[in-house]
């Protein structure tokens, strides 16, 4: 299995492309974070390469397809894993500057990459998956959350509209929504709410694990199952859907 990883230097999709790899994969690795070379070394033979590139730029995606295609020479799978947490402001308050660039890394990006990979996968004519990675909160609007939701639910139905258009031509398109994920990103978004709310850390990390059924955080290894099993066979009759991975919060 050839598969090109956005995100890989990210707590989250460092796991998946760890996952992927211990499973046999051939991986090529996107980041704006330069430590994503280190990657190569560390996962033997199953990183065939990488590029610092921005996934909200074209030509950067196109740069990009050029050397995935010299190192995996097709392409299988592509998990769209790169994205950015939104501005700590209300939508009131919010610079449209920063609303923008939130939509340009975690929406746009996501289509330029389904649409580089599925462009490819149509040329191969042997099918593949697309893998998204959504949010919780592209499920639910919360305080604070505009940017950021709006952006992932535009996620979520980016992948129902490319499974219907991919469908027929054996391209599967599917979404995982992970929930409190234990990465930078998350302990950040806990420091902003902290600062806002003049609480702390801690509190807000337990106000956190109590909302969370299974009572713990998640991990970038649960996140990598769900996309790891989306990705393979198991899942050949699963398209359009976005998967929660939440401990069980929307659960019930
Ligand atoms: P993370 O640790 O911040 O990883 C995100 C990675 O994406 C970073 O390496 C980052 O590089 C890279 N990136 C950011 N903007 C990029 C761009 N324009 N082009 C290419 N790469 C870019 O965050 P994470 O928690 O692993 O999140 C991974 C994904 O899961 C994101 O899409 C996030 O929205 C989603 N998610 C996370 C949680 C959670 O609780 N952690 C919950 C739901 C969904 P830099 O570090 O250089 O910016």
């Amino acid at each position: 299995m050839r598969v090109v990883v956005t995100g890989a230097a990210g707590g989250i999709g460092e796991a998946i492309t760890a996952r992927f790899v211990s499973d046999g994969a051939r991986a090529f690795l996107v980041d704006l974070d330069p430590s994503v070379a280190a990657l190569l070394g560390s996962r033997a033979d199953g990183v065939a390469g990488w590029a610092v590139a921005d996934v909200s730029c074209v030509e950067d995606v196109n740069a990009a397809m050029q050397e995935v295609l010299v190192s995996l020479g097709g392409i299988d799978v592509v998990v769209n894993c790169a994205g950015i947490g939104g501005p700590a402001s209300t939508a009131a308050t919010m610079d449209p500057g920063d609303f923008r660039r939130v939509v340009e890394v975690n929406l746009v990006g996501t289509f330029l990459w389904s649409r580089a990979g599925a462009r490819q996968m149509l040329r191969q004519a042997t099918g593949g998956a697309i893998v998204n990675v959504a949010s919780l909160f592209g499920q639910q609007g919360v305080v604070g959350g505009a940017a950021y939701g709006a952006s992932k639910a535009g996620v979520s139905l980016l992948t129902q509209s490319m499974a219907r258009e991919l469908g027929p031509h054996g391209i599967r398109v599917n979404a995982v929504a992970p929930g409190h994920i234990a990465t930078e990103m998350h302990w950040d978004e806990l420091r902003a709410r902290a600062a806002r709310t003049g609480t702390s850390f801690e509190v807000e990390r337990q106000k956190v694990l109590r909302e969370v059924p299974l009572g713990r955080h998640g991990t970038g290894t649960d996140v990598a199952a769900v996309v790891a099993w989306l990705a393979s066979d198991d899942a050949a009759y699963v398209s359009g859907q976005t998967i929660g991975v939440n401990g069980g919060v929307l659960g019930s």
